[in-house]
């Protein structure tokens, strides 16, 4: 459950990918942020810190990452991308009023269906979509 930028470095460097400056930020702003982040917010989140890093190059990082199998890709809406530095299965809950994502455990493995006999499967997901404990203490106070 804990990620650390020391661990993912020695799996990249496994792996034989490399990384410039520029893109280890963005690989250290997933763990540190691990909020599941759009493209736009990891831009933002750096633009400080790495004036140079176009959008472009965060999202050319996150692709390689992915390919490495250290970042997955998570699609809770049809029209964004958001990054998740936790690549082994958990859920995901999305609260409609903070737009935060949740991560929660669940056993995805277990999960089948007699009427997917003969497919393959790729990719597992579960999203629960609702309001979180934050939101529903707000708005109880703001009765
Ligand atoms: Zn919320
Ligand atoms: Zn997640």
């Amino acid at each position: 459950m804990d990620i650390k930028l020391e661990d993912l470095l020695n799996e990249l460097k496994l792996k034989k990918v490399r990384l410039s400056h520029q893109r280890l930020k963005v690989l250290e702003y997933l763990v540190l942020n691990q909020c599941h982040p759009t493209v736009e917010q990891i831009y933002i989140g750096l633009h400080n810190e790495v004036p140079t890093l176009s959008k472009t190059t965060v999202y050319n990082t996150l692709n390689s990452l992915t390919d490495a199998g250290l970042v997955r890709v998570i699609n809770i809406e049809d029209n964004e991308t958001r990054y998740d530095i936790r690549t082994e299965n958990h859920g995901h809950f999305k609260c409609e009023s903070c737009k935060s994502i949740y991560d929660f455990n669940i056993d995805i493995d277990s999960l089948d269906s007699h009427d997917l006999k003969g497919f393959t499967i790729d990719d597992k997901n579960v999203y629960f979509k609702g309001i979180c404990p934050k939101c529903i203490q707000n708005k109880n106070l703001s009765k």
